[in-house]
This record gives C-alpha cells, sequence and structure tokens, in this order.
C-alpha cells in the first residue's frame, strides 16, 4: 500500500461523504493504492453511520476505528498511525479545510527528496483574529524558549510522514500526547510546504479559546521542565530581596532612627510571598498530576470495533 491518509473526525456527519468522494476524485489519475482511515472519536452525531454505509458501499479501501467515547484528536492520530499499512501516511482533516490535493504535492516531494522523511503544511498567512494569531505567537515563543525542540510557528498537523519517522512517532507511548512536540521529538528532516487553508465545508470548530489554551499549556507541560525551576528562580530572587530590605531597615532604624511604617509592610510581603508560594505549588501540582495519569499507563484510547471493508476482520 501506498499511502493511508489518518482522518479523525469528531460529528462531522456533513463531511464523510464529501470527504471520500474528494479523495476519490484527487486519486482517480494517479497510480497510489490509498486506504483511508476514519477515526470516529465518540461523535454524538450521524458521523458513525455515514461510516458504516461508506465502508458497505465504496469501493475504496476504508478502515473505521470506532472509538468508545471522545478521546480527542491527539489519541486519534495515534489510533490511526497505529492502524495505517501505508509506506507513506498522511494525517488530515476530515473537514476539507485542507485539500486533499495538497496530498499529491506531498507525495511527489517525499518520492523525489530521499532526505525528507516528513512534509509539513504551514499556512504562511492565517486567517484568524488577531487576537488569536497574538495568542498563538506569544504561545511559540514561550515554548520555544522554554523547550530543547524546535515548535515551527503556523505548522499544522497536517502532514505526510514516512513510515520510518511513523514507527519512530509509535514508539513513543505516553498518555499526554502534543503532537506537535512529539513530531519534533522524534526528529528526522521536515520539508516545510506552505498551503491555504479553506472554509470549513459542514458542522463547526471544535476549539475555542479556553481550549486552545489548555492545549497550550498542556504543550508546555509536556515538553518543558523550566516552569518547575520557575520557582527555584523566583524564590532566591525573594530572599535576596528581602535580605537587601532587611539591611535597609536595620540601616534606617540604628542610624537614622527612621520610624519602620509597620502592618502596611507585613500584610503587602505576606500577601507576595503566599501568591508567590501558591503559584509555584501549582505549578508542581500540574506536573505531578501528569505524573500520576502516566504511571497508570492507561491505554491512549479505547476502540469500541474496528471496521475494515476489504477484510472480514482487521489486521
Ligand atoms: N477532532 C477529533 N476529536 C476532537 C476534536 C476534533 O477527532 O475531539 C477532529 C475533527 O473532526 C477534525 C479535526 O480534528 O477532523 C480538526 O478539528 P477542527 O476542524 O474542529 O479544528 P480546526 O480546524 O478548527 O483547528
Ligand atoms: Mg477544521
Amino acid at each position: 500500500m501506498k499511502l493511508s491518509l489518518v482522518v479523525p473526525c469528531y460529528n462531522e456527519a456533513g463531511n464523510i461523504d464529501l470527504f471520500a468522494e474528494t479523495v476519490a476524485q484527487t486519486f482517480q489519475d494517479t497510480v497510489y493504492e490509498y486506504e483511508i482511515v476514519f477515526i470516529n472519536d465518540g461523535s454524538k452525531d450521524k458521523t458513525m453511520a455515514k461510516l458504516r454505509h461508506l465502508a458497505q458501499t465504496s469501493s475504496q479501501n476504508i478502515k473505521i476505528i470506532n472509538f468508545s467515547r471522545n478521546f480527542g484528536k491527539e489519541a486519534g492520530i495515534y489510533a490511526g498511525l497505529q492502524k495505517a499499512e501505508g509506506d507513506y501516511v498522511a494525517i488530515i482533516d476530515a473537514d476539507l479545510q485542507q485539500d486533499p490535493r495538497y496530498v499529491l504535492k506531498m507525495i511527489q516531494i517525499l518520492d523525489n527528496h530521499e532526505e525528507y522523511d516528513s512534509v509539513v503544511a504551514y499556512q504562511e498567512t492565517r486567517k484568524e483574529s488577531s487576537f488569536l494569531t497574538f495568542f498563538k505567537n506569544t504561545f511559540y515563543r514561550l515554548i520555544n524558549k522554554m523547550s530543547d525542540i524546535e515548535f515551527v510557528q503556523g505548522a499544522s498537523d497536517f502532514r505526510l510522514l514516512r513510515r520510518t519517522m511513523i514507527d519512530a512517532i509509535l514508539e513513543l507511548k505516553e498518555y499526554y500526547r502534543f503532537s506537535k512536540g512529539i513530531f519534533s521529538w522524534v526528529g528526522f528532516n521536515n520539508y516545510y510546504m506552505p498551503y491555504e487553508i479553506k472554509a470549513r465545508a459542514s458542522g463547526q470548530s471544535k476549539w475555542s479559546f479556553w481550549k486552545l489554551f489548555k492545549y497550550a499549556m498542556e504543550g508546555i507541560v509536556s515538553f518543558s521542565t523550566v516552569p518547575l525551576r520557575l520557582a527555584t528562580i523566583i524564590g532566591i530572587f525573594v530572599s535576596l530581596l528581602s535580605l537587601i530590605y532587611l539591611i535597609v531597615v536595620i540601616f534606617q532604624k540604628i542610624f537614622f532612627a527612621i520610624e519602620i511604617p509597620g502592618y502596611a509592610t507585613i500584610v503587602t510581603l505576606i500577601l507576595l510571598i503566599g501568591g508567590i508560594q501558591l503559584l509555584c505549588i501549582g505549578i508542581i501540582g500540574e506536573y505531578l498530576a501528569r505524573t500520576y495519569v502516566e504511571t497508570k499507563k492507561r491505554p491512549v484510547y479505547i476502540a469500541r470495533e474496528i471496521i475494515n471493508n476489504k477484510k472480514d476482520n482487521d489486521k
């Protein structure tokens, strides 16, 4: 099998048929043998019914991994990569924001350039509010400072990977899967291809600002331990400051007989130190919570069923 398309779907009933059709059209003039691996990520609409119907009627190779509940897009990608059999695997959204025609271009790049292991699509110009762009830019600046690996701004999950790279990614068995980090952590040579994102074919985006914010935090905690050291740094800084202040106070009292203002200073200091301590405990808590979950070694996803329209049973 030349190519697998991994497609995480959450409430995409309106897009499934159109997606399969567009893929069929895109590849009809090529000799590439391909399969589509759909992951139904606990959709609450008719996505699964649509997928079932597609698997029964389509002449394309269709695999469906039906999750027992919503595990998130990252889990979907992991499941898809596990079940994909292609030499090349493309990760692509179901909503047709990412035109499958780009996959053809990606295949050509990998075919013609032995030295690259993946092609990453990135948006040159973002089509979103300036506030969101600012938030995303800040996130990239922060995480690149704090982490040893490189996060490329605008790089999406839309990418084509060689088998060697997929096997490496599957070696990482962590529960919290921040894809962007995992992709760069494994290394390899990435080719960055600009692409233009389209409007959603149907339905709406699942990303609210709050979800994005949590996702950003997860990225930082998963791929950097710098925030943990923050406590030490702030601690040293505050201790030094208070020492200097102590010396100043003693000098004022002994040499200038200045009355030291009483409770205001104390209250301010208690609040300041209390706040810093809470912040640091909170940061430690973030890491501890993740360590706790990771040590349970729970599976990244649970599949209720796996459908493969070309075989009776999945591999
Ligand atoms: N998705 C998923 N599980 C989720 C949320 C999203 O599998 O919990 C899928 C969704 O169906 C789509 C892709 O991930 O195919 C990207 O989601 P979306 O279009 O909402 O994100 P956006 O394009 O707005 O960044
Ligand atoms: Mg989308």
